[in-house]
C-alpha cells in the first residue's frame, strides 16, 4: 500500500478525532492534511509487541483494577484467553508534533489526529499479520469503565519498555505519546459495532450521530 492509499484509508479516521465530516473538507483542507500526513510518514518509526496470556492470568494481574471493571468481563465472556499487543509510532512523532505546536496549531491538531489513525491503522496490519482466527475487536484500558492505570501494569508485566520502548509517564500517559495498549480476546468474533456495545443505551458519540469505529 503506497502512501496515498494509506492516507486516503486513515483520514476519515483522523476526521474523525477531529470532529469534522471526511465528506464535507474542502480540498484546501485535505491538501493541508496530506502534506501533515508526509511529515508524519518521515517521522513514523512503529515497534509493535504481543504477548497470549489467559483471561484468568489478565483478570488476576491486578485484581483491585480489573475487578472494577464490568466491561472486562463483558467483552471477554466466552473467551479462555487473550492477546495483549503494545504498539508505538516512536519518539520523532512526539518530537515533530512539538515543534508544530509552537509553529502552527491548526497544522499541529491535523498532524495529531492523523498520527493517532495511523497507530491505529499500523497496529491493524499488525493484528492481521498474526493470523489470529475467531477473536474480538480490540480494546484498552480507558476504554469504557475499564481502568487506563491496567497500562502501567502491563507495561511491567510484559517488559514492554525494555522490549520496544514505551515507558510510563504522568497521569497515566504513557511515551512515546502515540503508543497503544489493547487487546482482544480469543475464540469468538465480535466485531466493533454499537449493537455490541455496553454503552449501547447512553453513548455520547451516537447522539452527536458519531461512531467510536469506522463504519
Ligand atoms: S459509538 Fe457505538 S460502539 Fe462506539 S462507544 Fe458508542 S455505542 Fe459503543
Amino acid at each position: 500500500m503506497n502512501d496515498k492509499e494509506i492516507f486516503n484509508r486513515i483520514f476519515p479516521t483522523a476526521c474523525r478525532y477531529m470532529r469534522v465530516d471526511p465528506i464535507k473538507v474542502d480540498v484546501e483542507f485535505n491538501d493541508k492534511a496530506f502534506e501533515a500526513f508526509g511529515m508524519l510518514m518521515d517521522n513514523v518509526r512503529f515497534k509493535g509487541q504481543h504477548e497470549f496470556m489467559s483471561v484468568k492470568n489478565l483478570m488476576g494481574i491486578d485484581t483491585e483494577l480489573t475487578s472494577q471493571s464490568s466491561d472486562l468481563s463483558f467483552y471477554l465472556e466466552g473467551c479462555k484467553d487473550v492477546v495483549i499487543f503494545a504498539t508505538t509510532l516512536g519518539v520523532n512523532v512526539d518530537a515533530f508534533s512539538k515543534k508544530l505546536q509552537a509553529n502552527d496549531m491548526s497544522r499541529a491538531v491535523i498532524y495529531d489526529s492523523l498520527a493517532s489513525a495511523l497507530l491505529e491503522f499500523m497496529t491493524d496490519e499488525y493484528e492481521e499479520s498474526l493470523n489470529l482466527g475467531a477473536h474480538t475487536f480490540r480494546f484498552a484500558p480507558g476504554y469504557g469503565d475499564i481502568p487506563i492505570q491496567l497500562n502501567y501494569i502491563i507495561i511491567d508485566a510484559l517488559s514492554i519498555s525494555k522490549k520496544i520502548g514505551i515507558y510510563k509517564a504522568s497521569n497515566n500517559m504513557m511515551l512515546p505519546q502515540k503508543s497503544m495498549i489493547t487487546f482482544c480476546g480469543m475464540g469468538k468474533e465480535v466485531a466493533p459495532t454499537c449493537a455490541h456495545c455496553i454503552r449501547l443505551k447512553n453513548c455520547s458519540l451516537r447522539k452527536d450521530n458519531l461512531r467510536c469505529y469506522n463504519s
